[in-house]
């Protein structure tokens, strides 16, 4: 299987990381592609969206030309990772930010939530049907509704942090910052699943 992974600003190194330990333990083939063009998105089975800064990010997604085919492409149903700014870049609603992005995620987001200053900690806590798994969150938004169909993964103090929509799923925080690699998992399972349904 190929993965993209946007690479055009913030975190992606450290998701290929997590991606090539995966790889290890399960003996998957499993290639990681830095999406930096359109062309780059070809023939890619699953996209990740890393953290960094979401203006910056969306504009470069117009920039480069790559919006519409990778906006298309996630409609289509096409396996999604984002996390953090990825999450803001997915969300149908921002709240405290006029402009949006991609609009594929039915979920009302609030950036920079946390303030920016004392934007970063860390806890533990159940996503999904991971137990215990560390939350970093550095700068993060959180969510402030989903639509009735979105699962939502895990919340802390009340706010929503982490979602799943169909093919997507919406992180505020940064399992790649992590040993952790049971979200990587769950999501190159749902890649295996998505492929075999083709
Ligand atoms: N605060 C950033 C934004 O609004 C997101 C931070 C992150 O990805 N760690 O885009």
């Amino acid at each position: 299987m190929r993965i993209g992974i946007l690479a055009v600003q913030g975190a992606f190194i450290e998701h290929e990381k997590q991606i090539a330990a995966v790889a290890e333990h399960s003996g998957e083939q499993i290639e990681c592609i830095e999406i930096r063009q359109k062309k780059d998105l070809e023939k890619v089975d699953g996209i990740i969206l890393p953290g960094g800064e979401s203006t910056v990010q969306g504009k470069l997604l117009k920039d480069l030309d790559i919006f519409d085919e990778l906006q298309g492409l996630i409609i289509q149903g096409l396996p999604t990772l984002a996390t953090c700014a990825g999450l803001i870049l997915l969300a149908q609603t921002l709240e405290n930010d006029s402009v949006k992005h991609l609009s594929t995620l039915p979920v009302t987001v609030q950036r920079n939530a946390y303030g920016r200053q004392l934007g970063s900690f860390s806890v533990s806590s159940n996503v999904g049907e991971i137990n215990n798994f560390p939350l970093v969150f550095i700068r993060a938004p959180y969510i402030t509704e989903v639509s009735s169909d979105t699962k939502i993964l895990t919340t802390v103090d009340h706010h929503i942090v982490g979602v799943e929509y169909k093919n997507q799923i919406g992180l505020a925080f940064h399992p790649e910052m992590t040993n952790d690699t049971r979200i990587h998992e769950y999501f190159i399972r749902k890649v295996n699943n998505y492929l075999l349904l083709l």
